[in-house]
């Protein structure tokens, strides 16, 4: 199918590449913008759940994001203070309702890079670096962008525009729709480094860490040249400086109180940032949609801010082939903000909540009731099969089904 509505995309972070791959392949030209001139590559996501794997095998990309990635069947939960192993949560229980019995640590920037590279060479596509889409003027069947760009400003004309510029979305803000939620007073510190946590200490490459004191995660990625890299995320406390946080000896005592060792550990990367629980007030505004970041954000604990994002994106072009290509009317477009919204609430804000309020538990009395259900869903194969079907989205694509 050939359908000669532009699709304008603020954003060409791993949402909007993701989605502008989805509308090329339902026969759309698609114009992205991205402000930055790269790609960013700042440790952000990486676990890419089984239903997200599905996805982007229907996308053609799976290969290259397992190529590129690291295959991880398994995760845990630990006590920081006592090291105790609490439960391990196996994705082989998912084989009857996945072809992806696993997550893929792939980081977003790799996914980013491989879309815009399908992109290239599609035809109908553009992506335009250190454009930055600066205003935004939607009236009925058309919308038209002010983009700042080398040269200066332009403007573009489309069918449609998506705003996947991210959780300050400049598009979100322009058509005044609000994004309802708090910001947590803590930033989260991301600290990457090389030293082999599974061959010194033993850990996969998922780990939560519940500790009334100061939780952790702790992830291994493949890195850009493959060779292994892991990820550990802690709260700051709310009265730390930037400068406390990040410099060296903050860093290296917030590892060694951690997982002690004789030597420094040799930093890669130091990142701190922000983290919220909001949705926009709702994800569409006559030709205008809001995807990934721009239309929810959430703490990363559990991974399913960017597995939300691209559901977004795939449904999106699903939507839009429908209203155009089949001529269904303006529910076909509402459908999206019907879908996509409760589903974000109902899996992702609800379960990163969760999650978060399981690690940093202060009651040694809830602790222990949160371990006991932990270790009793993880010992009964229905419950450990159902709490995976949720973690894993695959229960949320069932419930999107649903929702007509
Ligand atoms: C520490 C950390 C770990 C995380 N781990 C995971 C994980 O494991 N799994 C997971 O699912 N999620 C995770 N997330 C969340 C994930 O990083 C985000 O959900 C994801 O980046 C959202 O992608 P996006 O494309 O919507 O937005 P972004 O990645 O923010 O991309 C938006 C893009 O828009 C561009 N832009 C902004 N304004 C404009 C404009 N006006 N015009 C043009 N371009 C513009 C920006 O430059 C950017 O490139 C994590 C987040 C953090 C902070």
């Amino acid at each position: 199918m050939t359908i000669n509505e532009r699709v304008l995309i603020a954003g060409g972070g791993p949402v909007g590449v993701v989605a502008a791959l989805a509308l090329v392949q339902r026969g759309f030209p698609v114009t992205v913008f991205e402000a930055d001139d790269h790609v960013n590559d700042a440790p952000r996501a990486a676990t890419t759940h089984p239903a997200t794997l599905e996805l982007l095998a229907d996308l053609g990309l799976i290969e290259e994001v397992i190529r590129q990635g690291l295959t991880a069947r398994t995760f845990q939960f630990r006590d920081r203070p006592s090291g105790a192993l609490i439960a391990e949560f196996d994705h082989e229980l998912l084989r009857q309702d996945t072809r992806f019995p696993f997550v893929v640590q792939c980081e977003q920037h790799k996914l980013a890079r491989l879309a815009i590279a399908r992109l290239r060479s599609a035809p109908g596509a553009e992506v335009h670096f250190s454009a930055r889409v600066a205003g935004v003027d939607a009236g009925p069947g058309r919308v038209e962008v002010a983009v700042e760009m080398p040269g200066g400003r332009k403007k573009f004309r489309g069918a449609f525009l998506i705003g996947a510029d991210g959780g300050r979305s400049t598009v979100r803000k322009a058509l005044g729709i609000r994004f309802e939620g708090y910001t947590f007073p803590e930033r989260f510190i991301v600290l990457t480094t090389r030293f082999d946590f599974e061959s010194e200490r033993g850990y996969c490459y998922r780990n939560y860490f519940s500790d009334p004191d100061e939780w952790a995660n702790l992830f291994k990625v493949a890195g850009d040249d493959g060779s292994g890299l892991w990820r550990v995320v802690f709260p700051t406390r709310k009265e730390e400086s930037d400068g406390e946080a990040l410099g060296d000896g903050g860093v290296q005592q917030r590892l060694q109180r951690f997982f002690p060792k004789p030597a420094p550990y040799d930093i890669v990367h130091r990142n701190l940032y922000k983290a919220h629980q909001r949705v926009a007030a709702t994800f569409r505004k006559g030709r205008v949609l809001l995807a990934g970041d721009a239309a929810h954000v959430n703490n990363p604990i559990g991974g399913l801010g960017l597995n939300c994002g691209i559901h977004d994106g795939v449904e999106l072009a699903q939507r839009l082939a429908g209203f155009c290509g089949s001529g269904s009317g303006e529910d076909e477009l509402d459908l999206y903000d019907r879908r996509r919204r409760p589903l974000n609430i109902e899996f992702v804000q609800s379960q990163t909540v969760g999650n978060k309020k399981r690690l940093e538990e202060k009651d040694p009395a809830v602790r222990a009731a949160n371990f006991d259900q932990l270790r009793a869903t993880a010992a009964d194969p229905a419950r450990h099969r159902e709490f995976l079907l949720r973690a894993s989205l695959i229960e949320s694509v069932r419930r999107a089904a649903l929702i007509s």
